[in-house]
């Protein structure tokens, strides 16, 4: 029984790291796929071309493309012009296939550990892109949302009705703050990614998660920025909000499948 468990989670590390690698790849694309959206000279997108060297645009062959062992054979660069690869990469990718392995020892069920971790994958993707670049691709938000509704309409977790009232009331709250905040102060203090990510929290843990949820994320986000203020003035003032619903959805929905 222990070995079938051990057997069972190197499985999941290992698509894991994976998917960490595909990870690398959206934080990397996704941002720029928006900020170029209107140019329709751009052809590029999630899969195409493969993956190159951001500097030389060297394609990368096979042996470069293994997660992990690629970059820490080349210890960090290029095997064509020698510039360095960011460390991001082979971090998203080690922190892929531990949290895939945590989840696979922590619930033997398949599906729950399943679950879990795609909601971890999403999570981690969207805090990424928007520390980077404030910005949260409806391409990660939307189907976290459907996935939540899916989740919830086959197996129940949640009860549906309850994950859709949740997904409409992730959206409406935000939306509602967003323009109480601008009528009283002309300010964007939200972002319309982070109402369709509260909106796929609801849909995963349904609408009597949703105060928990943006309390537990106002209160990191409020934290954050405290800090940012203290030990590094030279950033500006806006922070990103997203990484603070993800997780905190994310861990409600640990709690809740526990
Ligand atoms: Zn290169």
């Amino acid at each position: 029984m222990l070995n079938e468990t051990i057997i069972w989670s190197l499985l999941f590390a290992l698509a894991g790291l994976l998917s960490g690698s595909v990870m690398g790849m959206a934080v990397y694309r996704l941002p720029l796929m928006i900020q170029n959206a209107s140019d329709t000279r751009t052809t590029f997108n999630l899969w195409w071309p493969g993956s190159r060297c951001c500097d030389c645009r060297h394609p990368l062959g096979v042996l470069d493309n293994i997660p992990l062992f690629s970059w820490l054979a080349l210890r960090g660069r290029c095997r064509y012009c020698n510039s360095k690869i960011s460390w991001h990469y082979p971090l998203l990718e080690l922190v892929c296939m531990l949290s895939a392995f945590g989840c696979a020892l922590a619930w033997e069920h398949f599906r729950i550990a399943g679950s879990v971790f795609i909601y971890f994958w999403f999570a981690l993707a969207m805090s990424a892109i928007d520390f980077r670049t404030l910005l949260l691709p409806d391409k990660l938000t939307l189907p976290l949302l459907w996935l939540g509704l899916l989740l919830n309409a086959l197996y129940g977790t949640t009860a549906l009705t309850d994950a859709v009232y949740g997904a409409a009331a992730g959206y409406g709250v935000l939306w509602l703050i967003y323009w109480l905040v601008w009528l009283l102060t002309r300010k964007e203090g939200l972002g319309y990614g982070d109402f369709k990510l509260l909106a796929a929290a609801g849909a995963w843990c349904g609408w009597q998660a949703l105060p928990t949820i943006l309390l537990v994320a106002s209160l990191c986000g409020v934290i954050f920025a405290l800090a940012q203020k203290v030990l590094r003035p030279d950033r500006g003032p806006m922070i990103a909000f997203g990484p603070w619903l993800a997780f905190s959805g994310w861990f409600y929905y640990c709690w809740l499948v526990w």
